[in-house]
């Protein structure tokens, strides 16, 4: 029998869904059992030049409406997506692994929120008017034209949106590749979009691998691309960008600080931490990894973060709204995830939980805390993407700010502490893009996601988002006439 989580077909172009089964088979594994739930087929070049040639067509007639027509398909769309949110947050789980209590509320929730902000903003994208005495300029905010978005694996369904919405909020159209671990949501976006009124070829999907993504970035119809994975990956899709001078949104990955104070709320710190590198099991490219701990607090945190971590984590099926901690979202990330955990130990850390896999079936790994951490080891440098904190300690706020900064990496950053003239001092020294005070890793919509150094270029959400899916035009005009030397 077909499996519920099984698509109509593997891409949806110009208004439908579309097979062709001449593609490499990419098998869909539901993350928990390891049993194939679904096969999707990679975008033949045939495939590839419909969807951009029906974007393109689409881009030129949705250019015209207005702001305000435009902004009520997304704001319909986001409806769609709220009344569907249990459907659509099963099928989140499916996709990606993540437990269906994170995905009720942070998966199709987030989307809709983006389709709803951008459509609010959607009517009031306008240009200025700017007085030259007698003369004067104005300016058209316009849209960039056909724009490519390319998913990573961990937040499907809200990467879909987060490009889509601010991309047809200002009149361009999109073909968005999902990452070819989570094929499944980013469909049911593209669905959604037509029922509430898109114009077939605004918004299309097409599977396959990095080739595919090579092969959509390169096209010279194409204005934008916006990427959200890894930072090698990022480098490779930014230069092909650079050699047909395209526009670029990139959200690479991170190795964030988090620092806590020891005149920080304990227990509120312990969630802050949980939240920075548990979540999603770990896979977060935000997450506070590296959590640089005041040397006079150390234990009592450890001690309680463990005690925490070893009676609230609960593993199971991620259908089950009980569970609140699901796998690695594939084996592949389960091996290297499991890599990192043998390199810890390998190279001195103290382990305080967790350290293995878990002994059942799927790509659990256990919550991991490492202490004794130092700025040199592995775990400390690289991204791991799972479910690994590690503890380091430090003395001093110019210390651990100079710490914190020594990283190629500029995502986020985090500060508990109870002296608020600290925190902004502190904060306005980090090197990252999305910072919290007392809290870890809340990403609504009106605040500006992304960042600096060599995690990303351009930001995701809020008004921000829009001056990179737009440029302006301006139009110098004389009332008199025109004079020349000759
Ligand atoms: P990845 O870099 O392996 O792949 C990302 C996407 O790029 C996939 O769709 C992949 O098929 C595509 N791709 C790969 N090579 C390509 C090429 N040469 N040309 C065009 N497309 C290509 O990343 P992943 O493993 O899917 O995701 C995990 C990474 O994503 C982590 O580093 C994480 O930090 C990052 N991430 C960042 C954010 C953010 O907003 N900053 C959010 C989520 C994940």
């Amino acid at each position: 029998m077909t499996h519920p989580a099984q698509p109509k077909a593997s891409h949806f172009i110009n208004g439908a869904y579309v097979e062709d089964t001449s593609g490499t088979p990419i098998p869909v594994i539901y993350p928990a059992t390891g049993e194939l739930i679904a096969t999707v087929y990679a975008a033949t070049p045939a495939i590839v030049e419909q969807a951009l040639a029906s974007a393109a067509a689409a881009q030129k007639e949705w250019a015209k409406w207005t702001g305000t027509e435009r902004g009520r398909v997304l704001r319909r769309a986001a409806d769609i997506i709220r009344a569907r949110n249990h459907e659509l947050s099963v099928l989140e789980t499916y996709d990606t692994g993540k437990p269906l209590q994170e995905t009720l509320v942070a998966d199709a929730t987030s989307a809709a929120d983006a389709l709803e902000y951008f459509g609010g903003l959607a009517g009031s994208l306008t240009g200025e008017h700017i007085p030259m005495g007698d003369n004067w300029v104005y300016t058209i905010r316009e849209p960039l034209g056909l724009c490519v978005g390319i998913g990573a694996w961990n937040y499907p369904t809200q990467i879909a949106c987060w490009k889509g919405a601010p991309a047809l909020a200002c009149g361009n159209s999109m073909v968005f590749k999902p990452s070819e671990t989570t094929p499944l949501c980013a469909l049911k976006v593209a669905e959604i979009l037509c029922e509430a009124g898109a114009p077939a070829g605004l918004y299309n999907v097409v599977q396959g691998m990095g080739e595919v993504g090579g092969a959509l970035v390169t096209d010279p119809r194409v204005a934008k691309v916006s990427l959200t994975g890894s930072a090698p990956t990022g480098k490779k899709v930014y230069a092909a960008a650079a050699a047909g001078m395209k526009h670029v949104t990139m959200e690479l990955g991170g190795k964030s600080p988090l620092i806590i104070f020891d005149d920080a709320d304990l227990e509120s710190a312990i969630s802050g931490a949980i939240n920075g590198n548990f979540y999603s099991s770990g896979q977060v490219c935000s997450n506070g990894t590296r959590v640089f701990v005041q040397k006079g607090i150390k234990e009592k945190f450890l001690t309680r973060l463990a005690e925490r971590v070893k009676a609230g984590a609960v593993l199971g099926d991620p259908q089950d709204e009980a569970v609140n901690f699901g796998p690695m979202v594939s084996e592949n990330q389960m091996n290297i995830v499991l890599g990192y955990l043998e390199k810890g130990q390998a190279e001195g850390a103290r382990l305080i939980c967790g350290g293995k896999r878990a002994e059942m079936d799927g790509f659990f790994i256990e919550p991991t805390v490492f202490a004794d951490v130092t700025d040199e080891m592995t775990i400390a440098r690289e991204e791991i993407f799972g479910p690994v904190m590690s503890v380091l300690d430090f003395d001093s706020e110019d210390e651990v700010i100079a710490r914190a900064n020594a990283t190629e990496f500029g995502l986020s950053a985090g500060v508990f502490t109870r002296d608020f003239a600290r925190a902004h001092r502190v904060i306005g020294q980090l090197e990252a893009g999305s910072c919290f005070i007392n809290s870890y890793n809340d990403a609504p919509v009106e605040a500006p996601f992304g960042g600096v150094k060599a995690s990303g270029v351009g930001r995701e959400n809020s008004k921000e988002a829009i001056k990179h899916y737009s440029q302006v035009k301006s139009v110098f005009v004389r009332m008199g006439d025109c004079e020349a030397a000759f």
